[in-house]
């Protein structure tokens, strides 16, 4: 194969490129040699006490994120051995300044100074005006300001069929939504077919998931497996400064995208362009406007029969412009979810394909000690402890290496989030149980689809997933109240179980509360105020400007109250009465973490009471 012999102009922006990445890495590696933290042994937190407490430890100096100092210990040379410890989540011990007075006693301790202000403000100085130097060398180097503008205008980044083969089998985890983008490859590899088959060729795949869950990944995937050019694109590069820079670079990547079809087009961070019109913060509005619309534009005008995909990312779905997903654009979309248990199992074995590993060592049990971790983090994992064991002089990987990376990984501002996700999956489990059992219990409500512990990008913790049989037209008013009943099955199971509830209820509680006052208000569903329609809740301020009298006002808080405590009174008697199913619910639910309907099935079956029998105390409704 031949190769496009590189310009010099090339070769003279790579030098450039690389005195940045110089002054990056270097940056780093001047701070860390400055404070001689090379030598010093790694301590946690739990031992370093212990030392300090077995009179080990000669001197410390406690800094805000690290303490630092020597023990008795002396090394082969004869000279005391340094320590590093990270405080990072115990700057709060009170105990500590007791414990180094009783056991430094000669005061041998101090507190680091802070950098000193110019310190702090000089150092990365420096180094941002070298930086500048560097880029606009590159500027210059390329040509003047002419094609300055064109480096700084980023065009897609085309990934070359066979240059970068990333194929189904780099995504673990994902079978469901590798199963859906399969029919895109098979249209990609053969678009002509597709139409004299008569199905429609998808459009616009919409890949909604967290960051790190592999969208990407997916996206690179479907092009290699297709073999198709693959031009990608992050929706923060079309957000420009000046308006219609945007739009123009929107036209432009189609315009290549065609040259080139068959072909993948993927735009990473679609919210970034994607948000509501006239929504979002001052100024820029016009721009990415123009953007938005241009690329409804090239939405609508691309011919998909001559084989071109478009493929977008996004973790917030909710923000994007409804015109976007509407028949015929994006219509689409798949969810990929954050990996459970076996998930995560699947993609470290990926991972650790070109790694030797320990024979002890046992992905699932590293797969257990990894909750809350998405893809990128794993990938982290599998090459942070792949460098440990390098480090320590091993041939192999062992599970110490495994632990300590996971140390490392969830060490930092995010630890502390991590630790609390931890000790919180009990409660998640018991609360997503309760709605689970509950809605299991009660005849009229959808069947339970599946419930997990894995939280989705939108902020929900865990979810219970209702799979109604069909599309419901009509709620009867027992359905209404049993739906009810089941939306407050997580908070009373936690309060049951825990003993105390948590604020992880609030929607739960709107929900509830909308349904019961439509019910009162709307529906007619309340023998005390009859089969009237009261509107919706006033939207007027004052109290005098109800359309109802202050005594139909009370009287509607008064029904909605009471649907609530029967509804309450409903699911606290089917978790009471079922506490064991409960936990042995919750239990799975941490061990699993994710329970389908069959398995829950299987849970309840063998368990007493059987779910159809609802105790009497609860048929008050
Ligand atoms: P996203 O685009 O969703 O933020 P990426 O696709 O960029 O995530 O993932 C970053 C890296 O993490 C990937 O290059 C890959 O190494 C790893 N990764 C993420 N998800 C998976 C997965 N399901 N299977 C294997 N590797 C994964
Ligand atoms: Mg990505
Ligand atoms: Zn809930």
């Amino acid at each position: 194969m031949m190769k496009r012999p590189r310009s010099t102009r090339d070769r003279r922006q790579k030098v450039a490129l690389w005195l940045v990445a110089c002054i990056f890495l270097a940056g780093p590696a001047a701070v860390a040699l400055s404070r001689g933290s090379g030598t010093a042994r790694p301590l946690s937190y739990g031992q370093f006490r212990k030392q300090l407490e077995r009179g080990e430890v000669a001197s410390a100096i406690v800094g805000v994120a690290t303490i630092e100092g020597t023990l008795r210990e002396r090394d082969s040379s004869g000279a005391p051995v340094a320590f590093r410890v990270s405080r990072v989540g115990m700057e709060h011990d009170q105990d500590l300044i007791r414990l180094l007075d009783d056991h430094l006693p000669d005061g041998s301790y101090s507190a680091e100074e802070p950098p000193s202000p110019i310190q702090a403000l000089v150092f990365p100085g420096a180094m941002f005006l070298l930086m500048i130097a560097a880029l606009s060398l590159v500027i210059s180097r390329s040509g003047g300001f002419g094609s300055a503008m064109a480096f700084v205008k980023s065009r897609p980044k085309l990934y070359a069929a066979g240059e970068a083969p990333v194929t189904f089998e780099d995504v673990a985890g994902h079978d469901e939504v590798v199963t859906e983008l399969r029919e895109i490859v098979e249209f990609l590899r053969t678009p002509g077919e597709f139409g004299l088959l008569g199905g429609r060729p998808p459009k616009g795949v919409l890949l909604v998931g967290a960051p790190g869950t592999g969208k990407t990944l997916l996206a690179r995937a479907v092009a290699g497996e297709a073999g198709v050019p693959f031009f990608s694109l992050c929706g923060s590069d079309f957000v420009e400064l000046f308006v219609g820079v945007g739009a123009s670079r929107v036209r432009n990547l189609f315009a290549r995208a065609q040259a080139k079809a068959p072909s993948l087009i993927f735009i990473d961070e679609l919210d970034a362009i994607g948000k509501a019109r006239g929504s979002g913060g001052p100024g820029g509005h016009d721009e990415r406007d123009q953007t938005l619309n241009q690329l409804l534009v090239e939405l609508d005008g691309f011919d998909a029969d001559r084989g071109i995909i478009l493929l977008a990312a996004t973790n917030r779905p909710e923000t994007l412009d409804p015109a976007l997903v509407r028949p015929g654009r994006f219509d689409r979309q798949v969810v990929v979810d954050r990996p459970d248990l076996i998930g995560r199992a699947q993609i470290l074995k990926v991972h650790a394909r070109s790694v030797p590993l320990d024979e002890s060592i046992n992905l699932q049990m590293v797969a257990a000690m990894t909750p809350g971790f998405v893809g990128a983090d794993l990938a982290n994992l599998v090459n942070e402890a792949a460098l440990l064991a390098a480090r320590r002089g091993k041939t192999s990987v062992g599970l110490s290496e495994f632990e300590e990376g996971i140390e490392r990984l969830i060490a930092g501002p995010e630890r502390r989030q991590r630790l609390i996700r931890l000790a919180e999956k009990r409660r998640i489990a018991v609360h997503e149980a309760g709605h689970a059992l509950v809605a299991r219990c009660l005849p009229e409500t959808d069947p339970v689809h599946k419930v997990t512990i894995i939280g989705r990008g939108n902020g929900a913790l865990g979810y219970t997933l209702y799979r109604p049989e069909e599309d419901r037209l009509l709620h009867t008013r027992t359905s209404l109240d049993h739906a009810i009943s089941s939306l407050l099955g997580g908070t009373l199971a936690e309060e049951i179980v825990l003993g105390e509830v948590s604020d992880g209820c609030t929607s739960d509680l709107q929900r509830a509360t909308q349904i019961a006052r439509r019910m009162v208000m709307e529906f007619g569903m309340s023998p005390l105020l009859g089969r009237l329609n009261y509107g919706r809740e006033a939207t007027s301020s004052g109290p005098g400007d109800s359309p109802w009298s202050e005594q139909t006002a009370r009287e509607i808080d008064l029904e909605i109250r009471r649907i609530m405590d029967e509804a309450e009174a409903r699911a606290r008697a089917i978790l009471e009465t079922r506490r064991a199913t409960l936990e042995r619910i919750s239990a799975e639910l941490i061990e699993r973490e994710t329970l389908d309907g069959g398995a829950l099935e299987r849970i309840l079956a063998e368990s007493h009471p059987a779910p159809g029998a609802v105790p009497a105390s609860a048929s008050i409704a």
